[in-house]
């Protein structure tokens, strides 16, 4: 495809999208601000790595097959696999998802060793250099097409430039100063508040490996909380603005309790804490919609956060980084022409379900503006009931996890079948 790939952001998205890239481009370099250690530590680029991250189905399958071996070099350093139907506690709507035993195998561990066994993969590539400490301020363009970019000052000629550099993204200001309109945003805002803790975990505290309480409009707080790099557990809470859970050590353990279930409030008025809590005030979900844009420049790609982040809270983030990676594979696969305009309209039907997903449950608050289409209004409606049949029936428990974990979209539970058993249960 051409000589060099210059990936602007050395994390999750960036990190992914470099190992696909390398298959396609002499070199690819990725730039990032931060220093980044082998180490799973956490660092200032990545600042929400002290909360839960969960890593949903579709998004370790997808990065097993982008980076052979993650998912064993993750469990050898650390990470709890888990029986997702069976091991996690999940509430939804005040009811808990019925258990039973499957093979929807989940991976618990925390963002920085998820990021740090995915690095070690991927610079083990021989034409994959990083730059750490290298701040990206613009990109260069000449005739429609990207050059380079401004890398510290200096120019670094390139192909093909990808905007992994996360929520704070300047990927439209870089644009703009070439001349390109922005491209139109869909924003939510829904005034989420994390605050996490984590605890010493020991044998036998504990018939789970983890605790989800979705939040919904009568019970506005949430989890989520499971065993994590061995021998911890990592415990997000999450309120809204106006009853964001409290960080003062004790006060956040006595807001558990008013979570839909007993069991982690009562696990964590036990255990040992070895953290303060860390709060994390969650910016709007923003969907940068590249595909709508009159004029992009060619070689210009968006990456994880910097073309969407979602509310947290469903745990979309990395999957859909991942899902990016893949699709930019297909797309390099079909060819060198109009690389930007077919990355960007696959993406567009990739991030649909997830943002309608998540966003159709954040505008059921009336603290967030902005009016439910009628389609997520009806998937709402529907979903109320379902969850009501989740909490005796595993086989509709097992369908919904899967649609939760991006394995089937949300049509798949209107399938006759599955509207006869939620019509029985309720
Ligand atoms: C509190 C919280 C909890 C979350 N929980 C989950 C979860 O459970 N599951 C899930 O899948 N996702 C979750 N997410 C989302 C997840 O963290 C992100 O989707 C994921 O980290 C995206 O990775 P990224 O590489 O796009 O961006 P980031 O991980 O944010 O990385 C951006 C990188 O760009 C670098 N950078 C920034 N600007 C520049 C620049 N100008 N030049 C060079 N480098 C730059 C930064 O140093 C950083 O390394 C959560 C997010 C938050 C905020």
């Amino acid at each position: 495809m051409g000589t060099r790939a210059v990936v602007a952001g050395g994390s999750m998205a960036g990190l992914l999208t470099a190992k696909v890239l390398s298959r396609w481009y002499d070199e690819v370099v990725v730039l990032d601000r931060d220093e980044l250690p082998l180490e799973a530590v956490h660092r200032k680029g990545v600042p929400q790595s002290r909360h839960a991250h969960g890593l949903l189905a579709r998004g370790h399958q997808t990065i097993e097959r982008l980076v052979p071996g993650f998912r064993d070099e993750l469990v050898r350093r650390g990470a709890v696999t888990n029986d997702q139907h069976n091991d996690i506690l999940l509430y939804n709507e005040g009811r808990l998802l019925k258990r039973a035993p499957s093979n929807l195998t989940g991976l618990l561990a925390s963002r920085p060793l998820i990021e740090s066994v995915l690095r070690a993969k991927v610079t083990e590539v021989p034409n994959i250099v990083t730059c750490a400490g290298t701040t990206v301020d613009g990109l260069i363009a000449e005739g429609g097409r990207l050059t380079g970019v401004r890398a510290n000052g200096e120019r670094l000629d390139a192909d093909l430039v990808v905007d992994a550099t996360g929520r704070s993204n300047r990927g439209p200001t870089w644009l703009r100063e070439l001349g390109y309109d922005a491209a139109p945003v869909d924003e939510v805002r829904a005034g989420i508040v994390y605050m996490s803790r984590e605890y010493r975990r020991v044998q036998g505290d504990a018939d789970f490996l983890g605790v989800i309480s979705g939040h919904y409009p009568e019970n506005p707080v949430g989890c989520g909380a499971g065993a994590n790099d061995g021998d911890r557990w990592l415990v997000t809470l999450l309120g809204v603005e106006d009853n964001a859970p409290p960080a003062e050590p004790g006060a956040f353990e006595d807001f558990a309790a008013q979570l839909d279930g007993p069991e982690l409030h009562r696990l964590i008025t036990r255990a040992a804490p070895l953290t303060d809590p860390v709060r994390y005030r969650i910016g709007p979900s923003v969907r940068r919609r590249y595909e709508k844009a009159s004029r992009l420049p060619e070689g210009f790609v968006a990456a994880g956060d910097a073309l969407v982040c979602f509310n947290p809270a469903y745990g979309q983030g990395m999957t859909i980084a991942a899902l990016a990676a893949e699709h930019l594979a297909e797309v390099l696969e079909n060819g060198g022409d109009q690389i930007t305009r077919r990355y960007f309209s696959g993406m567009a039907k990739i991030v649909d379900t997830a943002w309608v997903m998540s966003t159709s449950n954040d505008l059921r608050f009336d603290t967030t503006a902005g009016k439910q289409p009628l389609g997520a209004r009806l998937l709402v409606r529907y979903l109320s009931r379902l969850n009501r049949a989740t909490a005796t029936d595993a086989v509709v428990g097992r369908q919904f996890l899967e649609v939760v974990n991006l394995l089937a979209g949300p049509t798949s539970l209107l399938k006759p079948t599955t509207l006869l058993r939620v019509l029985r249960s309720s």
